[in-house]
């Protein structure tokens, strides 16, 4: 595992401004700056894990703190009528940013199949 400085761990050390819904010990929550629905949070780790691919074994309570994350930030944004959440990994997943960090998608119904 690589573990490189991208632009999320300068979020975490509110380097650089982001608009914050939540944050513990393990994890920050934080809108997206180019929202693709009404909510658009970002969850991740305050460790620099680049991606899922790349949680090991150690990281098996923070990956469920993650999740447990999602759920409390979704109850605390008000999406009752439901949300999605979208790990993008690696080349072909579609990730732009080398910081492990889950998407909550909510205010509007969600497709599928995703493009
Ligand atoms: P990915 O494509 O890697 O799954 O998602 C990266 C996300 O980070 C994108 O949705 C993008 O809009 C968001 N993003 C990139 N740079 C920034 C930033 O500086 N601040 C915030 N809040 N979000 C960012």
């Amino acid at each position: 595992m690589t573990t490189q400085e991208t632009l999320f761990s300068k979020i975490i050390r509110k380097e650089i401004p982001a608009d914050i819904v939540y944050e513990d010990d393990l994890a920050l929550a934080f809108r997206d700056i180019h929202p693709q629905a009404p909510v658009h949070i970002l969850v991740i780790p305050k460790k620099p894990i680049p991606k899922l691919a790349d949680a090991e074994p150690g990281d098996h309570a923070l990956m469920g703190h993650l999740l447990l994350t999602v759920k409390r930030v979704a109850e605390q944004l008000g999406l009752s009528n439901g949300y999605r959440v979208v790990i993008n990994t690696g080349n072909d997943g579609g990730q732009t940013v080398d910081h492990l960090h889950l998407h909550i998608l909510g205010g509007r119904h969600m497709n599928w199949p995703p493009g």
